[in-house]
């Protein structure tokens, strides 16, 4: 499904790479990291150029809330307790310094942005604690937050923590300027160019895409989570999976941002259009391929939306995912330790609009060899902190599961008769061969089920109509199309 914001965007078409070329950065990945560090690059004057294995916005950085906010739910007592409060000082402020950025570059460019309060709330009694938890580490790491009675929505709450000055934005006009500004310097973007390997040759790093290799001193790797991964990034994450919906409400539309302190969560923001204003309600997330049902997801969004705004009319939905890190801290700095030729950014944990423009900024700073503020440094936190270890081992124990589970339920599923009904997809082995069988608008199709990242058996989603990975990810459409994650290759067709 498209997010609410392609509905009325008109974002031009861009031609794929035309064969081979030589550049100084090459820029993989055209969401809010990729197109905001070209964007500093090329106004440096930087030989830079930007490939996108879809289009612009057409992963994460199209479909996300676009909240731009220090205060991010109970993130803050999580990263205070996984690490200290110098670094939690340091996340904040390079989120307040990603959100100036941010604002500084819609003023110029003619992009509304509404500066509204971001609001934590306690659902029920239980969540209180975690609010009164998150205001305390929020006024430690430096934030002017405070603590609030009732909050003006229709919904129950108890308590909550506010913080007053943040923002929100229509991210893909963001992502049409960005776009639109590299061009206007000289820097090609190219469209429907997926990088499928790379390898370094002769000093230079080279990236083989579908329709020829670019040379390039420098590669930053700002695909969510990394395609390129020698640093074994996505053991250190989880992605996860949201749900989010547009609706035209009767009455009034809460005028801040809101999100649950618990779960399931709840997360909401008003979107001025030229007709009025649109509710968006997001939450029910899990990790991406390991549900039963991800229009149960769904279902329960819209359930809880009817109820507490009786008469909402549903006018969009669609999902996304962002990748979790272990460490809880997102990553923007060398692929690999010693090495400033492949630049990775990474694990914002559906929090990269300010953070994700803190990276690039880091990023692009460290391409031109400037020196960056002191709260950069939170974007290379190596030392594994008390915990990590431990979330880590957890992670990569519920992904090996995953991956048992998959293999050993195909053993007695050989082909079954008949194809599968509208709308539903299944796993059968035919032959040796897992083999994922679906039917979507009347065709039915057959491609493997092995995902070619790491051999995980994929999942049917049956929200979205496409096959997932519970391992890391990666997602496929009914063909086999590589649609998002880690795999750079589509499924072969059975
Ligand atoms: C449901 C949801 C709600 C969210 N809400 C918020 C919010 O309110 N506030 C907030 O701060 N954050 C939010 N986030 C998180 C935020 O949207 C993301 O952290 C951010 O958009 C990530 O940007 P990105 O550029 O790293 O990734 P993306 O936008 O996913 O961009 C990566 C790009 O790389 C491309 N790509 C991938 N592989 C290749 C390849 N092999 N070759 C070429 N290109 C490739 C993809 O096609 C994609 O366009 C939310 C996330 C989700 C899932």
């Amino acid at each position: 499904m498209t997010s609410y914001w392609f509905t009325e965007a008109e974002l031009p078409a861009r031609l794929p790479l035309p064969g081979d070329a030589r550049v100084d950065t090459l820029v993989i990945g055209a969401g809010l990291v990729g197109l905001s560090t070209a964007q500093a690059l090329a106004a440096a004057g930087h030989d830079v150029a930007v490939i996108e294995a879809r289009r612009v916005g057409a992963v994460t950085s199209g479909a996300t809330t676009a909240k731009i906010s220090a205060l991010q739910g109970t993130r803050a007592q999580t990263i205070a307790k996984r690490h200290d409060v110098a670094v939690l000082s340091r996340y904040l402020a390079a989120n307040l310094a990603g959100l100036d950025h941010l604002l500084d570059f819609c003023a110029g460019h003619d992009i509304a942005a509404q500066r509204v309060p971001a609001i934590t709330y306690a659902q029920n009694e239980s969540e209180r604690g975690a609010v009164r938890a998150e205001y305390e580490a929020t006024r430690a790491g430096g934030l002017p937050t405070e603590l609030v009675d009732d909050c003006e929505v229709p919904f129950p709450t108890a308590g909550a923590v506010r913080l007053r000055e943040q923002a929100q934005v229509d991210p893909v006009a963001v992502l049409a300027a960005l776009a639109a500004d590299v061009e206007a310097r000289g820097a090609p973007v190219h469209e429907s160019t997926r990088a499928r390997r790379l390898r370094r040759r002769h000093g230079r790093v080279e990236v083989e895409t579908e329709h020829g290799t670019v040379s390039a001193s420098t590669v930053v790797v700002a695909t969510g989570i990394p395609v390129f991964d020698r640093g074994l990034f996505f053991a250190r994450l989880t992605p996860q999976r949201s749900y989010l919906a547009a609706f035209d409400v009767p009455g009034p539309i809460p005028a801040e941002m809101y999100l649950s302190a618990g779960r399931p969560t709840r997360s909401l923001r008003r979107v001025p259009t030229d007709t009025g204003e649109v509710l968006f309600v997001g939450g029910s997330g899990h990790t991406v391929g390991r549900t039963r049902s991800a229009a149960a997801h769904v279902n329960d969004l819209l359930d809880w939306t009817e109820r507490w705004f009786p008469g909402a009319r549903l006018l969009d939905r669609w999902s996304a995912q962002d990748y979790h890190p272990v460490g809880e801290l997102p990553w923007a700095g060398p692929l690999l330790p010693g090495t400033d030729d492949v630049l990775v950014a990474t694990g914002f944990a559906k929090w990269g609009m300010a953070a994700g423009a803190a990276a690039a900024t880091v990023l692009a700073d460290r391409v031109l060899g400037r020196r960056s503020p002191e709260w950069a440094e939170v974007f290379t936190v190596a030392r594994p902190a008390p915990g990590t270890l431990v979330a880590g081992a957890q992670a990569n124990l519920s992904v090996a599961r995953q991956m048992t589970t998959g293999w050993l339920s195909l053993a007695g599923h050989g082909a079954a008769a008949g194809d599968p009904p509208e709308g539903a997809g299944r796993v059968e082995r035919r032959g040796a061969h897992p083999t994922a069988v679906c039917t979507v608008d009347g065709e039915t199709t057959a491609v493997s089920a092995v995902c070619p990242h790491l051999r995980g058996i994929l999942a049917w989603n049956d929200a979205e109509k496409t096959w997932d990975c519970p391992l890391h990810g990666s997602r496929f459409a009914p063909d086999g199309a590589v649609l998002e994650g880690p795999a750079t290759t589509p499924l072969p067709r059975r």
